[in-house]
């Protein structure tokens, strides 16, 4: 039975032309309704729509022509391929004749019928004796009477006449069995049929005051441009119905973002009133004076922890700028006010580092610090919940049930990429309300950040300690690798340490790489005066931290490791990280990895071994040696590798993007995001906004509850 045309939830299969078999392949392209289909959008175009005569015709391009046909026939080119058919059409247009051919698809003789006019598009090629022009396998429509008359208008310009030719196309992801043609002339019913019923969830004063193109128009001219668009803008997704969309996309995004902050600013927290004591001990143990930066950024914290709200804030801050310390400033606010404080990282190794580098500040001070890893959970666990220990570092470990805080008041979650928001929220219910501080190295465009921490307070790290010098980086094709060896020797003979990365554990027969365990052996047997050490995610956790512990007090010349050191290791006497296979590794992980040496004063050298790769690995290589600007670097692999992959919104908890790009929208982005907070400002449920109340629900499903439609 068909369904009322006006109603969007209606399955595609009742849509003319689909049926049940069809609905099948759609629905593997995520098409089910007539909804999925109007958003299903093009992900290019093509212009057909400048139609050439044929005595113009030039050879060697992807042109469109337009005749009658005057004859057709099914031939055998040679008799030593008696198999090869080929169907011939001839066309003429008033200009001059054109042969069509189409290799094996013998069928058509039954599709075209002299007389018939038709639209073709395809490369013209010259004919084998070099006599004329043929097309060759050319897309085809035919027209039908209505068209046949504005054919016999004999003008050469741009006209609409088909939905495949003679206009600029959209292009549509298949799936095997749906052809292009198909699917666009599915796609051109329902744009017809049904986007009368889609309904325009923004607001009127938005729509207004931007002059927004209407959603129905937006809809019509993304699926069938008209020819008076730029190419250039449909490819790129710029047109002004392509930035409709994003704008939707990225407000109803927002909307959630500014609901999500202002739920949690009505909430009740702590307010802490700390009289310092306990960071100016701290400060007084410290070799070094903080940066600006880092005073401003604690002095934002201090400022967020006297306020009853829960502080949620982001701080983001290039490798080695110094967040740990940051951080600990602001644990001790929390414990000098007679609560505990968490820090969560996302691997042990990391973990671990953290308790090293901290644990006898900590001490010193007075205080019980515990480390709480997978490992070391059960006998640890009991001392965190009777309030022993001030401060608590760990992994996940920490979420895990059994853990309980006895008055936790601040967490701190260290390299917050790795963390889903859920872990983030796992945490936070260990304290009732606690204050909250994410930090991050991975540099995001601010854009980004704006979206993938649009809810919470952001501050920056800008700057790096004094007497830092810039990293050396060099790429090495691995013929090279000997002069690799004696900048070794050298390093490590004026006292400083290496580390050198394999993306390997061990040599397997399915992946032809060098791994790290026959790497030390083979330094090992290179040097043989020196220690060269080995860590990698397979170890126990005790024998990891012995080996770190003794690179960082300097018994271990080359520290040989897999990716395991990527995040957060900080041993300021290593002077040269040597990455090998630099090719199989991301540009945020180079520059991760990079930024485990330069951390004190003196030269240091980043040396990245390369044994090929793919153009993207290339670029990803010249982009390192050209900048440490860890902003630039970011910039540079959201281009390469296109936003959407960056680091994985999925696992970030946010909703696809299916339009929008971040990078590309930032204008829309600043938009949406002012216009989305100043709504929710003035109609935090959206009340009067049933619209776009329902549509939050369809765009952010389960992750926002509080905008489900009954
Ligand atoms: P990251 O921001 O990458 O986590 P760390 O907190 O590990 O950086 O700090 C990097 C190194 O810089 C550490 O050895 C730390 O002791 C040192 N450091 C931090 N702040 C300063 C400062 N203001 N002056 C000098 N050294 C500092
Ligand atoms: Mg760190």
């Amino acid at each position: 039975m068909l369904k009322s045309r006006n109603d969007l939830s209606s399955p595609i299969q009742y849509v003319k032309g689909v049926g049940p078999q069809r609905a099948r392949l759609l629905a593997r392209i995520g098409i089910e309704t007539v909804k999925d289909a109007l958003f299903y959008l093009p992900y290019r175009y093509e212009d057909r729509s400048s139609i050439k005569k044929i005595a113009r015709l030039s050879p060697e391009e992807i042109q469109t022509v337009q005749g009658k046909i005057i004859k057709t026939d099914v031939i055998t080119p040679t008799p030593k391929r008696p198999r090869l058919k080929i169907f011939e059409a001839v066309i003429t247009d008033g200009s001059g004749a054109l042969k069509a051919k189409w290799f094996n698809q013998v069928y058509l003789k039954n599709v075209f019928k002299t007389g018939q006019q038709v639209v073709l598009y395809g490369t013209v090629k010259v004919n084998y004796w070099g006599s004329g022009f043929e097309i060759v396998n050319p897309e085809y429509e035919i027209l039908d009477e209505e068209d046949n008359a504005q054919a016999a208008d004999d003008r050469e310009q741009k006209t609409e006449i088909g939905i495949h030719t003679g206009r600029i196309v959209p292009v549509y992801r298949l799936t095997e069995g749906l052809s292009q043609k198909n699917l666009r002339g599915i796609m051109y019913a329902v744009v017809g049929n049904s986007t009368p019923a889609v309904s325009d969830f923004i607001p009127q004063e938005i729509i207004k005051e931007y002059g927004l193109p209407g959603i129905q128009e937006s809809l019509r001219n993304i699926h069938f441009p008209s020819s008076s668009s730029s190419l250039n803008d449909l490819n790129g997704g710029t047109s002004p119905y392509h930035r409709r969309l994003s704008f939707d996309e990225i407000f109803t995004l927002q909307i959630g973002l500014a609901a999500i902050k202002k739920r949690e600013v009505l909430e009740k927290g702590i307010p802490f009133s700390p009289g310092g004591k306990l960071v100016n001990s701290l400060l007084a143990k410290l070799p070094f004076k903080l940066t600006p930066a880092q005073e401003r950024v604690f002095s934002e914290i201090i400022n967020d922890m006297r306020s009853p709200a829960p502080m949620n804030r982001l701080i983001q801050g290039d490798v080695g700028c110094g967040k740990t310390i940051t951080a600990l400033m602001s644990m001790l606010t929390a414990v000098e006010c007679g609560y505990q404080s968490a820090l969560m990282a996302p691997t042990e190794i990391l973990a671990e580092q953290h308790y090293i580098n901290i644990h006898r500040l900590v001490e010193d001070l007075g205080l019980k610090i515990r480390l709480l890893t997978g490992s070391k959970k059960n006998k640890e666990a009991g001392i965190i919940a009777s309030g022993e220990a001030d401060i608590v570092i760990g992994t996940h470990a920490l979420i895990q049930e059994g853990v309980s805080f006895e008055k936790l008041g601040l967490i701190v979650i260290d390299e917050q990429h790795r963390f889903g928001v859920m872990q983030r929220a796992a945490l936070k219910k260990k304290g009732i309300n606690p204050d909250t501080l994410i930090m991050t190295a991975t540099p995001i465009p601010r854009t980004l950040a704006l979206t993938l921490y649009g809810d919470l307070d952001y501050s920056v790290i800008d700057e790096l300690p004094p007497n830092r010098n810039p990293i050396i980086t060099k790429l090495f094709p691995e013929k090279n690798k000997n002069r690799i060896y004696a900048l070794l020797e050298a390093e490590i003979k004026k006292g400083r340490q290496a580390y050198v990365v394999y993306p390997l554990i061990e040599e397997s027969e399915k992946i032809d790489l060098k791994s790290a365990i026959t790497g030390a052996e083979a330094l090992q047997k290179t040097f043989p005066d020196f220690k060269i050490g080995l860590i990698h995610g397979r170890m126990k956790p005790a024998e990891r931290e012995d080996i770190m512990r003794k690179f960082k007090e300097g018994d271990i010349h080359i520290l040989v490791s897999t990716t395991v050191i990527e995040v957060g290791v900080d041993v300021p006497n290593a002077a040269v990280m040597v990455i090998i296979h630099a090719e199989r590794f991301g540009l945020a992980q180079l520059h991760q990895l990079r930024g485990r040496v330069g951390r004190g004063s003196g030269q240091s050298y980043c040396i990245l071994l390369s044994y090929g790769g793919s153009d993207d690995a290339r670029k990803r290589l010249n982009v390192m040696t050209e900048t440490t600007d860890g902003f630039r670097i970011a910039e540079e692999d959201l281009n390469i590798r296109g936003h959407g992959e960056f680091f994985g919104t999925r696992q970030s908890g946010m909703p696809d993007l299916k339009v929008a790009n971040l990078l590309r929208d930032v204008k829309i982005l600043e938009i949406a995001r002012k216009e989305a907070f100043a709504l929710i400002e003035r109609d935090a449920t959206l009340s009067g906004y049933p619209e776009l109340r329902k549509a939050m629900g369809d765009f952010w499903g389960e992750r926002l509850e509080m905008f489900k439609t009954a």
